[in-house]
């Protein structure tokens, strides 16, 4: 693994201005942010500081590369997709670097981010290729139907910082093999890997104006000029539910279509038959993949009481044995939390809940500084009236609380107005049917921590979302159905 100086030099090494027609270039404002590693709370770089204008000039290029853009081959845009997934292959080490530095996970962990991110692009280079359509006839015989698939045009697409790789990537993927050009603009807390990205595209063979990414501190202005323009055909967001519903709302100004991943507050399920030793193997990666830092951890463990002792005693060991610290250290299993805020969140969710009964049976207090680091910890009884029951943690907390039947865990998993993705612990067929189909979720972890992979449709159901990303589905949300009226003659 690369040691701290060389992550500044590969950071160094970046462009860091705004990308678009395929030039780096500054803000029209000259002005710039700083990107802060949360290990060191150290500023790590500066990056260009768009605003309205600069993303006008983002969405005016993108709309004028739209036509071109839709009239190359699939073939060729499947191509430059493989060429970006070998070259991402090729720099994982590079990537997972920078990830690890601007976001704070453990190097191994962006390193698995980076092999699945790259996924997404040969997945949707598979996909390129395979744009149906239909051809059928009216019922009176009359007329032929006949129907194609257009890319639906200039997109803009917004992600989170969480996986700053991935997010992208299954986004990005879809809309070039679709035949989208697109305005990007990646989280304010970890832009540089989008700009790596952008970096590789351009290698791959991208045309200049595909791909124009405006990074902002400041994201409020720069999105609403995209979403008011009149150019942007498609919104797909990444991120939490209440700016999801800004957008939504900014969206039917021209009625825009929209694909929304938004957050979560997914139930864990371990049922009385659960094989214990799985069940608590599942709830390490489904609740400390990316230190809890996703829209897919656990944040609600229900527990039968049956064996809720055994297994919190089993995840307990588990928990306290991992090693904290720096991602760019080796043997690092837990890294910081992405800034300040998120700490003072965790602390407070902790407190609340210890304060309401909850008893921590490892970690709980946060070290002190420098970074932003909390550890790994576990809390049983947790009361259903705790603010955590009804808050995304995003965070190493594991909540267990304790259920007695079906019909209630049932109650509480479903009492939140998210429904991403549940996880469910049985080793019985019907129980694990009856609670896979009752669990009002987008996605069900049967006896598994993880659902996430480019190959899967991912998305939630009531306020988690609207649409699905990766899978067969995926490039659905990039296209649009046309139909021809041809007369049998
Ligand atoms: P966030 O909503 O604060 O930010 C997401 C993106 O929206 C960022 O790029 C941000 O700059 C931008 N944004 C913020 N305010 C905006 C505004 N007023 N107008 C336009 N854009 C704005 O979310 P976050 O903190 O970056 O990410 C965490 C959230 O994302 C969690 O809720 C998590 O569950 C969710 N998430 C969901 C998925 C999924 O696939 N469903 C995946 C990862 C993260």
């Amino acid at each position: 693994m690369s040691d701290t100086r060389s992550a500044a030099e590969t950071i160094r090494a970046l462009d860091t201005g705004l990308f678009i027609d395929g030039k780096w270039v500054p803000a029209e404002s000259g002005a710039t942010f700083a990107v802060v590693n949360p290990a060191t709370g150290e500023a790590i770089a500066t990056v260009a500081d768009g605003g309205a204008v600069d993303a006008r000039r983002a969405i005016e290029t993108a709309a004028a590369t739209q036509e071109s853009w839709a009239s190359t081959s699939p073939r060729s845009r499947s191509e430059i997709l493989y060429r970006a997934h070998r070259l991402i292959m090729d720099r994982a080490d590079e990537l997972a670097l920078i990830m690890t530095t601007e976001m704070g996970k453990p190097f191994a962990e962006a390193k698995g981010e980076v092999a699945y991110g790259a996924e997404f692009f040969r997945w949707f280079a598979e996909e390129a290729v395979r744009i149906g359509g239909d051809h059928t006839t009216t019922g009176d015989g009359a007329n032929r139907i006949v129907v194609t698939k257009e890319p639906v045009g200039p997109c803009v697409l917004i992600t989170p910082w969480n996986f700053p790789l991935a997010m992208g990537t299954r986004k990005i993927g879809p809309a070039i093999a679709a035949g989208c050009t697109m305005v990007f603009k990646p989280a304010e807390l970890t832009p540089l890997t989008s700009l790596a990205l952008a970096g590789i595209l351009t290698e791959a063979g991208l045309p200049n104006g595909v791909l124009n990414i405006v990074t902002t501190n400041d994201p409020g202005p720069v999105v609403t000029e995209w979403m008011t323009s009149g150019l942007a055909r498609k919104l797909s967001f990444t991120g939490s539910t209440a700016v999801g519903k800004l957008l939504l709302e900014q969206a039917a100004g021209t009625v825009m279509r929209t694909s929304m991943e938004l957050g979560g507050n997914a139930p864990f399920v371990v049922c009385a038959d659960a094989d214990i030793d799985r069940a608590v193997d599942g709830a390490m990666v489904a609740k400390m993949r990316n230190m809890g830092e996703a829209c897919t951890a656990a944040n609600r463990i229900f527990v039968h009481r049956s064996v809720a002792e055994e297994f919190g005693r089993k995840l307990t060991e588990k928990m306290s044995a991992l090693r904290v610290g720096d991602g760019t250290a080796d043997g690092t299993q837990v890294g910081p939390l992405v800034e300040e805020k998120a700490l003072t969140k965790v602390r407070e969710l902790v407190d609340d809940a210890v304060s309401r009964g909850a008893t921590v049976m490892c970690g709980g207090t946060a070290p002190d500084g420098p970074g932003y680091f909390y550890p790994p910890t576990v809390l049983t009884d947790v009361s259903a009236e705790s603010d955590l029951m009804s808050t995304e943690i995003f965070g190493p907390v594991a909540a267990l609380i304790p259920f007695d039947d079906e019909d209630e865990v049932l109650r509480l998993a479903n009492a939140t107005p998210w429904g991403l993705v549940g996880y469910l612990f049985t080793q019985d067929i019907d129980r694990a049917l009856r609670l896979s189909s009752k669990l009002e979720v987008g996605m069900v972890g049967l006896n598994t921590g993880l659902v996430s992979n480019p190959a899967a449709p991912f998305g939630g159901v009531k306020e988690s979302g609207l649409g699905r990303e990766g899978g067969r589905v995926g490039i659905e949300e990039f296209l649009e159905t046309k139909y021809l009226a041809i007369p049998r003659t």
